[in-house]
């Protein structure tokens, strides 16, 4: 069985699978982690995906947008390496929370749920 998913105007998958369910995973794997063609605080179709080692030469992946510099950040499943957009309140490090602490509230009216789809801007902690 096979399938052709478009995540986004220049972006397309093809999955192949023996069974509907393996089909639907691969499909649904597709969606969660590509299908992101705008911007959630702008909605510019100017995004772009990004690898980039910090100091410490650990690599993050992320999705920003090249007008408002706009980000989504994916994280990874202790179990399987598998990677997820970080779209929930609950996925965030203890130091993300802390640097997004203004969402907080709103994650806690929509079941745990970042605005803007986990879209956000980042800004430089206030030195102390
Ligand atoms: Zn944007």
């Amino acid at each position: 069985m096979r399938a052709r998913i478009k995540a986004s105007n220049d972006l397309w998958f093809e999955a192949d699978a023996e069974t509907e369910e393996e089909l639907f995973k691969q499909v649904a794997r597709v969606q969660e982690i590509f299908q992101h063609n705008c911007c959630g605080k702008c909605s510019s179709f100017n995004v772009k995906f990004v690898c980039r080692f910090d100091s410490s030469e650990n690599d993050w992946l992320e999705i920003v947008c090249q007008d408002c510099r706009g980000k989504l950040i994916f994280g990874r499943t202790k179990k399987g390496g598998q990677i997820y957009p970080k779209i929930r309140w609950d996925q965030l490090s203890e130091k993300q929370q802390e640097q997004r602490i203004n969402e907080k509230g709103y994650a806690e009216k929509n079941r745990g749920y970042l605005p803007d789809k986990g879209w956000f801007i980042y800004k430089p902690p206030a030195a102390s």
